[in-house]
């Protein structure tokens, strides 16, 4: 029997904020306002303190709907803005041009380069467990399309035969190809790119404080200290990180007051054959879902993009190479692994730090036998 889940509106990443909700002395209105919006086949919440500051105690200005309003829907602009050039089904996206039978394409603004130069060395960096070169290979398996299959030996080795790092030149505002059938996808990075792009605008906006949820990216910005508290505690976000063996419970949660959290599983967008889980990670070498031992990789990390990148090139590494690659410190980030077993480890910069806290599930209450 054929399952298909579709990822739409799942949250690979829920939030649960340490404050949350807490009323003002003056009226009933909520610290945050909290709005959602549909970009990049996902379901985006941007939450935004209320307050823009305080005095003598008292919180003196309070945002109301229509300007929070609009601040979510630049929010929604940008991410809309950076969907139509990275998406490889959008007609008339960079990406649709480069992914067509084409020698080079020209003209491309600095930040498409920057972000693809990025993606390189995120690529080199990472061995090839990072491959925005895989096009040819996704767009075969289709996994979140209506004509999803699992593909013929023949077919994946083809596709493969199209894919590589070495097959595109990037130049200061053009890309060639040697292999015209070479396509990118940008799936693993792109919503970590729209999300830090989010955050850039909202810390430069009144609002205080807040954080956005893309998918399973989260960003955490500004300051609460505003609040007028120095608890260091109480300045901090509670980020649930979902349980991939069951997604209505948390393996634990991160305590951050500023940057991001990325989460790459394999179950959000995947379909089951024959009893086999398919999902929308590949690796790069076999050309098949990867099969690396883990369920989902979070990634903590100051760069919302390293961080989208790193959680899909560690979940194709598998938990020991992702720890080697960790101690290598080519990036600066901490992680949380959930292997297909249910067991969660920790990088030591994590353990360390009590920035992570294990769920741990109440006793039942014990029956009542009078
Ligand atoms: P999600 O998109 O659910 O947040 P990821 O960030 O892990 O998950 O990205 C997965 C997407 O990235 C896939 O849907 C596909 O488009 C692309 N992809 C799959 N495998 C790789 C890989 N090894 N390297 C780079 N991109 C990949
Ligand atoms: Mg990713």
């Amino acid at each position: 029997m054929k399952k298909f889940i579709s990822a739409f509106l799942a949250a690979v990443v829920f939030i649960a904020v340490l404050s949350s909700f807490s009323s003002c002395e003056k009226n009933e209105e909520k610290e945050y306002f909290d709005a959602n919006f549909i970009a990049m086949d996902t379901a985006v919440t941007v939450r935004l303190a209320r307050n823009s500051g305080k005095k003598d105690g008292r919180k003196i200005i309070y945002f109301d709907d229509a300007y929070l309003n609009e601040i979510k829907q630049n929010c929604a602009d940008i991410a809309k803005e950076i969907e139509a050039s990275l998406s490889r089904t959008i007609d008339g996206s960079i990406v649709s041009y480069i992914n067509k039978e084409t020698d080079c394409v020209l003209d491309i603004d600095g930040d498409f380069i920057s972000l693809l130069n990025e993606s390189f060395e995120l690529s080199e960096n990472t061995g090839g467990a990072f491959n925005i070169t895989l096009g040819t290979l996704t767009e075969l398996w289709n996994i979140t399309g209506d004509t999803h299959r699992v593909p013929s030996a023949e077919e994946i080795s083809d596709a493969l035969s199209h894919t590589g790092n070495d097959k595109i030149t990037v130049g200061a505002s053009d890309v060639k190809k040697s292999d015209r059938k070479l396509k990118i996808d940008l799936g693993a990075i792109g919503k970590g790119y729209a999300l830090e792009k989010i955050t850039e605008y909202l810390e430069s906006t009144d609002v205080l404080y807040g954080l956005v949820s893309f998918g399973g990216n989260v960003s955490v910005f500004g300051s609460k200290e505003i609040k007028g508290t120095k608890d260091e505690e109480s300045q901090k976000y509670k980020i649930g990180i979902t349980d991939p063996l069951d997604t209505s419970k948390v393996v634990g949660y991160v305590y951050i007051d500023s940057g991001y959290v990325s989460v790459s599983g394999d179950y959000e967008r995947y379909f089951e054959e024959n009893g086999i889980r398919y999902h929308h990670i590949f690796d790069p070498e076999t050309g098949y879902p990867a099969d690396s031992g883990l369920s989902s990789v979070a990634v903590i990390c100051s760069d919302a993009s390293t961080a989208d990148a790193l959680s899909t090139a560690l979940f194709v590494m598998g938990y020991e190479k992702a720890l080697d690659f960790y101690k290598s410190e080519k990036y600066d980030f901490e992680a949380v692994f959930t292997k297909k077993d249910g067991t969660t480890l920790l990088t030591s910069g994590l353990s360390e730090s009590g920035m992570f806290e294990e769920y741990v599930e109440e006793p039942a209450e014990p029956a009542n036998t009078d």
